[in-house]
């Protein structure tokens, strides 16, 4: 099996993502930063290897 950090990238622990199921159940992987951060693709190409907007969630906050 795939794990989502394989297929997504990056994105996968980033506070900027925002999964989006479509009615056919398909996921897109909107970026949110993408919206005030010129460089980055509101849907970007995956998976994402480098983004410099990338800003992980850390597990370890409460
Ligand atoms: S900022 Fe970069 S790593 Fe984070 S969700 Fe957007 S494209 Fe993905």
């Amino acid at each position: 099996m795939v794990d989502l950090s394989d297929r997504v990238g990056l994105c996968a622990h980033c506070r900027h993502l925002r999964p989006i199921e479509s009615d056919r159940g398909a996921t897109f992987y909107l970026c949110r930063r993408a919206a005030r951060d010129p460089r980055l693709e509101k849907y970007p190409r995956l998976p994402v290897h480098a983004c410099p907007g990338y800003d992980r969630v850390e597990n370890s906050q409460p």
